[in-house]
């Protein structure tokens, strides 16, 4: 939401959205590192002391490897308890050809969210795209409609790019890291997933349940962010996996951070492997350290606060149908850019802004907006309705976006000027019917409910009660 680039006036601001959310997280990598425990620093070596030792970032490579002793230990510990105890999750479920495309949707859904909300989302895309071939087909409308809700509409772009692009290349889903690391949007966490899961390659996983749980069995107390660290973990999770195993064990070391080695309360007393855990041992010997000072707790980058005018444009056939149910009107929706923020998806007209403004000159810059989709409120068209409905505030993983929403209604002069039919390159008109039903990012959702809380509450002409208050300006959320 809020990035439709149309020229405005000066109020309008230029934004640069970066590219990526990604891009972002990797522009942070260098934020400093949260030490919660200062008075326990000392440059003494970690281990020769029970007590936590804050090492500095560059002796994170003289990490101790795993003996093959606790290497056997913690494996063979780590897949007895998954045999026993692994949750019941459809991508597991599916051992046919299709098993590398449903392990490579789940792990980048799962990146995404929780295991509960990304089962439901899996089971609806391998319905209607069972197979790599069934996917290679999708248009990216689809494909986003699908993935509405999950956020980094660019992983479900890549989704698509990555099932075109092996179907491309003779349809065979490769069987290595390297040529899985060739496929659009594939990196070494999901090269590894693949590779191990799918194809029972002896080669490691490392996701943020991975870097915990290591962290603590090897009481690293580490920037987790930083590329040594990471690169230290994965030579140490490379030490771990079970050559018989890959697969089940990578899943066992996500699934145990996942359930067990949590964030915030580990189940210390039911971890399997609890005998091998340098964090616990430490923390037994020293009431004042706990296991959750593993890994070290990095302060995250504080978002940028953006502001944006939302126009929800409404248009109308009839100018009494204001005063009876939404059925036959339209809601004008632009697309935005192919690159970039939610790029590609569609959403109410919109322009930056430099900050709080008030609505004189946010309509304003709604107006010139306008024009580029062959609207001028007041001269082309009746406005039945122009309200400003209220605000709304929407958090990106490096933007708060506070946005203004307006209601505008309109009513064509002298019938459809504007080919309401017409699908545009950049902008369409959505009827009220359908719009429920599109696949509209969260942010759009929002904005699109609010409206409707709104909507309902314009009193008819018949209702003499009319109250200043149902007409009252709104925020996200309230009823
Ligand atoms: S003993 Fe506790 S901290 Fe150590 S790996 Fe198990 S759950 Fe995690």
């Amino acid at each position: 939401m809020g990035g439709t680039r149309r020229s405005t006036r000066n109020m309008a601001k230029k934004t640069t959205y970066l590219t990526t959310d990604d891009e972002y997280e990797d522009e942070n990598k260098k934020k400093k590192i949260k030490r919660r425990r200062q008075s326990k620093k000392t440059s003494t070596a970690a281990t020769s002391t029970p007590n936590v030792m804050i090492k500095q970032e560059e002796e994170v490579e003289d990490i101790e490897d795993f003996s093959k002793e606790q290497s056997f230990k913690i494996r063979s510990s780590l897949v007895d308890w998954y045999d026993n105890n692994q949750r019941d999750l459809p991508w597991r479920n599916i051992n046919t050809s299709s098993k590398a495309y449903a392990v490579w949707v789940s792990e980048i859904m799962l990146q995404q969210t929780g295991v509960v909300t990304v089962v439901h989302y899996f089971n609806r895309w391998i319905h209607k795209w069972p197979t790599l071939l069934h996917l290679s087909k999708a248009s990216l409308e689809e494909v986003n409609e699908m993935w509405a809700g999950l956020g980094y509409y660019r992983r479900a772009r890549f989704l698509l790019e990555g099932a075109k692009f092996i179907v491309q290349q003779g349809g065979h889903f490769p069987n290595t890291l390297s040529d899985l690391r060739k496929i659009p949007g594939i990196g070494d966490y999901t090269a590894g997933a693949i590779a191990s899961i799918a194809f029972q390659q002896a080669v490691p996983v490392v996701d943020g349940n991975v870097v915990r749980v290591i962290a603590r069995l090897r009481t690293i107390s580490a920037n987790p962010k930083l590329s040594k660290t990471v690169q230290t973990i994965w030579k140490l999770a490379g030490q771990l996996v079970d050559p018989d195993r890959p697969g089940d064990f990578n899943q066992a070391l996500m699934e145990l951070g996942a359930t067990v080695c949590t964030p915030v309360n580990p189940s210390c007393s039911t971890c399997p492997i609890s005998d091998q855990c340098r964090a616990l041992s430490v923390s037994t010997h020293d009431r004042s350290v706990s296991v959750t000072d593993y890994p070290t707790k990095v302060v995250k980058a504080k978002k940028r606060h953006e502001f944006s005018a939302v126009s929800v444009v409404e248009i109308i056939e009839d100018e009494a149908l204001m005063d009876g149910p939404q059925c036959n009107s339209r809601f004008l929706l632009v697309k935005r850019p192919d690159k970039g923020l939610l790029a590609g998806l569609w959403e109410f007209p919109s322009v930056p802004l430099i900050g709080d403004v008030d609505f004189v000159t946010r309509k304003d810059a709604i107006d010139q907006l306008l024009k580029s989709f062959d609207l001028e409120p007041g001269s082309t068209s009746n406005v039945v309705l122009r309200k400003d409905v209220g605000e709304c505030v929407h958090v990106f993983s490096h933007i708060r976006l506070k946005m203004y929403i307006e209601l505008l209604v309109l009513h064509i002069k002298g019938g459809n000027r504007v080919k309401l039919d017409k699908e545009n390159n950049g902008w369409k008109y959505v009827s009220s019917k359908d719009i429920a039903s599109l696949g509209l990012t969260s942010g759009v959702k929002k904005v699109y409910t609010m409206i409707q809380e709104f909507r309902d509450n314009i009193p008819r002409k018949s209702d003499k009660k009319l109250s200043a208050k149902s007409l009252s300006k709104r925020s996200c959320g309230s009823s």
